[in-house]
């Protein structure tokens, strides 16, 4: 007998759109991400139920505390981004880089950027091969191998040497935010850096939900905000040791030989890390058969979790990876809001059944 699917409450996938096109638009590589978790701070502290606090590290934890016999449960999406980090002002007045997390560089040539200077303020620009004009390298131009010793941020003030540079206010070690370059058409969202603010947005709409119906998780509830996900090690801490299952929310990765797309959601059985809890990946698997959603079932070839990162760090939790599929991930990614309403619908099942 097929299960009838139960009703969960409805999402507003307006919102949730609106709220990920502000959160992308927020600039957080990893090691600066505060401006993002601040947006999300400010977005909950209308929720009277959660009790919001920050890990010394930085990192957001909404507390949904009820009464339940049952121990908590935490959830976990990340705010931080790839980046970089000025490495040298050369003494032709651009600046060298250095990539924060994953970054490839040939996926952010020509892309403009901001250059967070240490006394507060911002510098524009662009990163490009310093090879760059077709008319000056010819062949070079293509050529060039796309790395950190080869490609250089051109500023947008007059600067020719590095003591200009400098007078900016520019130094070893500011930040570089890459502009994420937001687009929603027909449903589908393009942008830098949906890895993993979809998913964030995907917790916000589902703490809206579940208020704006009326209802509670059946049971207390962690919604940790990480901010050093892309290094390796957001959710080593800040995960409360009462909790017993921890749910990773992450990007699934879509591509040839991938079971994941941009309108289903995903659970991750398996990645770089080994395989994820069998029995809470389990209880996800019927949560999603009992209310319809659409799932897939994969694994990551190159990919490692937050959650993993909890394990790490020692956590005795099971530990399990939902997500919505995106595109080109680490590159001009894109996602499909279908693919965020599922998951959003996924963590709703889990709040009101586990
Ligand atoms: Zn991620």
């Amino acid at each position: 007998m097929p299960k009838t699917a139960k009703s969960l409450p409805a999402i507003d996938p307006q919102y949730l759109t609106d709220f990920l096109v502000r959160l992308l638009n927020t600039p957080s590589p990893t090691g600066m991400a505060e401006p993002a978790i601040a947006m999300v701070e400010q977005e909950l502290s209308e929720y009277k139920e959660l009790s919001l606090s920050r890990t010394r590290k930085g990192a957001l934890v909404a507390a949904w505390n009820v009464e339940s016999d049952a121990p908590p449960a935490a959830l976990t999406a990340h705010v931080d981004t790839l980046g970089a980090m000025v490495k040298a002002i050369k003494p032709n007045g651009r600046l060298q880089i250095t990539r924060i997390g994953g970054l490839m560089l040939n996926a952010v040539e020509t892309e403009g950027c901001q250059v967070f200077t240490s006394n507060g303020k911002q510098v524009r620009g662009s990163l490009l091969s310093n090879t760059a004009s077709a008319h000056v390298f010819g062949a070079k131009a293509v050529e060039t191998k796309r790395d950190e010793e080869n490609m250089e941020i051109r500023l947008d003030a007059v600067t020719g040497s590095a003591a200009e540079t400098e007078a900016l206010g520019v130094r070893v070690g500011d930040y570089v935010a890459f502009d994420p370059r937001v687009e929603v058409t027909n449903g589908f969202i393009r942008s830098r850096h949906l890895d993993d603010k979809a998913c964030v947005a995907v917790l916000v709409a589902a703490i809206r939900a579940l208020k704006k119906a009326g209802l509670s998780p059946s049971r207390s509830v962690i919604f940790h905000f990480s901010n050093y996900e892309e290094v390796g090690h957001g959710a080593a801490a800040g995960i409360p040791p009462g909790v017993h299952e921890l749910v990773t929310v992450d990007m699934a990765a879509v591509g040839p030989g991938q079971e994941s797309d941009e309108f289903h959601a995903t659970i991750c059985l398996k990645d770089s890390g080994g395989p994820y809890h069998h029995g809470l990946s389990n209880k996800l698997r019927e949560i999603a058969e009992t209310y319809g959603i659409p799932y897939k079932t994969d694994i990551y070839p190159y990919y490692g979790s937050d959650g993993e990162a909890f394990w790490h760090a020692g956590g005795n939790v099971a530990v399990a990876l939902i997500g919505p599929g995106i595109d080109a991930s680490h590159n001009y990614e894109r996602t499909h809001v279908d693919s965020l309403a599922a998951t959003t619908k996924w963590v709703l099942g889990y709040l009101m059944d586990s």
